[in-house]
């Protein structure tokens, strides 16, 4: 089974493309492919390149350098790392958070750049780095120890058997109703199969989202429990 592992680091500089270049040879030397994120200049560049392919990782390494130093009063300054690494770290942590995906993380962060965002919430076990080839040294044996699950996929071989609604909520599932959910919408109009995230909390009960057809299904009222979605202005120092 080959696993998307999506490489976000930056290419601003010809040492940082180097270095993206030399962990997706890492990556394919432990069986796995590659996805080297590039910058995108448009929204459907965005949405085919960063955000599907980050969906459908298995793993994600980050490699954050240091971007300049911001200054936030005449006496208070501190190095800012990649906006582009910061927000894929961002969307990965909503993946595993909210949508209960498994994705393994090796988060090279450089020595220089402060936490900030919403990394500085996160429990990423960042590796310090000064020097690129720590991360090339390193790498291997980190990549030795993932457990990969399969990539998400929206359309899978036709060998398999037909998809059946079952349970209260007219689910999709195939072999004995032992596989799914699958979204029934993506599925009746699309014939695409698009498994369904675990249920959780929405502001209208709670329930399941597909992401790829946007609909919402609703399976009951809200469970609660857990902590209520805290507001921007409860997080200090967001500028
Ligand atoms: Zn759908």
């Amino acid at each position: 089974m080959v696993a998307t592992i999506f490489v976000s680091c930056g290419q601003f500089t010809e040492d940082e493309k180097n270095l993206g270049k030399r962990i997706c040879e890492i990556v394919r030397l432990s069986r796995h492919e590659p996805y080297f994120a590039e910058t995108q200049s448009n929204l459907r560049g965005l949405h085919e390149n960063i955000l599907t392919k980050l969906f459908e990782c298995s793993g994600l390494i980050t490699v954050m350098h240091p971007r300049g130093e911001v200054h936030v009063s005449p006496t208070a300054h501190h190095v800012r790392g990649s906006v582009w690494i910061e927000q894929e770290i961002a969307i990965a942590a909503f993946l595993t958070h909210c949508l209960k995906r498994n994705i393994q993380v090796a988060a090279f962060i450089h020595e220089s750049v402060r936490r900030e965002g919403i990394r500085d919430l996160l429990h990423l076990n960042p590796i310090s780095f000064r020097d690129d080839d720590e991360i090339t040294e390193r790498l291997p044996a980190i990549l030795n120890t993932w457990r990969l699950e399969e990539n998400v996929s929206t359309v899978s071989p036709g060998t398999k058997d037909e998809l059946k609604p079952f349970g209260p909520h007219n689910y999709f599932y195939r072999n004995n109703n032992t596989e799914g959910p699958y979204c029934p919408f993506c599925w009746q109009r699309d014939k695409k199969e698009v498994l369904l995230p675990a249920s959780v909390d929405y502001i209208v009960g709670h329930g399941r989202h597909c992401r790829i057809c946007n609909q919402q299904y609703i399976e009951g009222p809200k469970k609660g429990g857990g902590s209520s979605p805290r507001l921007a202005t409860d997080y200090p120092g967001r500028y």
